[in-house]
């Protein structure tokens, strides 16, 4: 299949480089003269512009900085370059609203369109290996789902559009409020006397049980091996959570959901990214 890729930064890169690998004719463009480079390395046909790249093509794929660039992207560059009918994908991390309003615009130009945001960071954009969630029609799900195969190893219908990225923040922000109170938990028990390790061995298989202490351990050398033992670098930037927590509470208000235990994940991680924006989230740890 012809595919345009828009955004070849951390996560847009790979992503490109596993759809050339599956076998589908990729014309890619970014801003970065670096990351174009990249991309023709991988195998993709670069673009002088976005317009050029979706021309002739029969889906587009972009993956963005945030929802403005999203909807400047698919307005100048999309609407009327793609072929209409050609199914497009914006697997960038960007508000509900935002992710509707592109949509239902496009989808008004005669094209079809999902928001499908991914969970996995740089590693399993890199390996292929991403979880989509992806929000629209069943038909237009029908369509993005092979092409998304070649870049995860799941990809879930979440429902109408939009609510790939609602399942995307909700998770992102139950994932805060439990690493916080996992380092919360490690750091008292440590405060009380209690080895981290044998509070693990304890907490891991009791009522306490959670990703973030069994798969992710913001603790060195205490359960599988994480960012914590590589000096809580190579992970997911706090300053990324950040903007997933900021997205979250946006649209808490829109929809009127009570998120007190979010909006405070929200303030702690803003006074931690403040400093420490590039820091793997765990990294909260040190703080406490
Ligand atoms: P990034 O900053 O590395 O890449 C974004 C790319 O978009 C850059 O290369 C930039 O040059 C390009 N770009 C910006 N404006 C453009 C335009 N108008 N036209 C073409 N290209 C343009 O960011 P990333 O880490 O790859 O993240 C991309 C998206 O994925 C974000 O929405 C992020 O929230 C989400 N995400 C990231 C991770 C992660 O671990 N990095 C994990 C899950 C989701």
């Amino acid at each position: 299949m012809k595919i345009a890729f828009i955004g070849l930064g951390n996560m847009g890169g790979g992503m490109a480089a596993n759809l050339v690998k599956a076998g589908h004719e990729v014309r890619a463009f970014d801003l970065s003269e670096p990351a174009l480079a990249a991309a023709r390395a991988a195998g993709c046909a670069t673009c002088p512009t976005a317009k050029e790249a979706c021309a002739g093509v029969e889906a587009v794929v972009s993956m963005l900085p945030n929802g403005q660039i999203v909807k400047q992207v698919y307005w100048d560059d999309v609407i009327g370059h793609a072929p209409e009918g050609a199914i497009l994908l914006d697997c960038s991390t960007i508000d509900v609203a935002t992710a509707r309003e592109v949509i239902s615009v496009t989808e008004a130009h005669g094209y079809q369109m999902v928001d499908a945001p991914v969970s996995g960071g740089i590693a399993a954009a890199n390996g292929g290996t991403l979880t989509f969630m992806v929000g629209g029609s069943q038909s237009a799900f029908g369509r993005a789902q092979p092409i998304l195969a070649a870049m995860g190893k799941a990809v879930i219908h979440a429902g109408d559009a939009g609510t790939g990225q609602a399942a995307k923040i909700c998770n992102n922000m139950l994932l805060a409020i439990h690493m916080i109170g996992t380092c919360e938990a490690f750091a008292m028990a440590q405060k009380l006397g209690l080895d981290p390790q044998t509070f693990f061995d304890i907490s891991s298989v009791s009522s306490g049980q959670n990703w973030s202490m069994t798969s992710y351990c913001p603790v060195p050398g205490v359960g599988p091996v994480t960012p914590a033992d590589n000096d809580y670098q190579g992970g997911f930037a706090a300053g990324l959570m950040l903007k997933d927590l900021r997205l979250a509470m946006e649209a808490a208000k829109s929809s009127g959901a009570k998120v007190a235990m979010g909006e405070h994940a929200r303030a702690i991680y803003e006074s931690f990214a403040a400093e420490n924006a590039s820091t793997d989230f765990s990294g909260i740890i040190r703080t406490l």
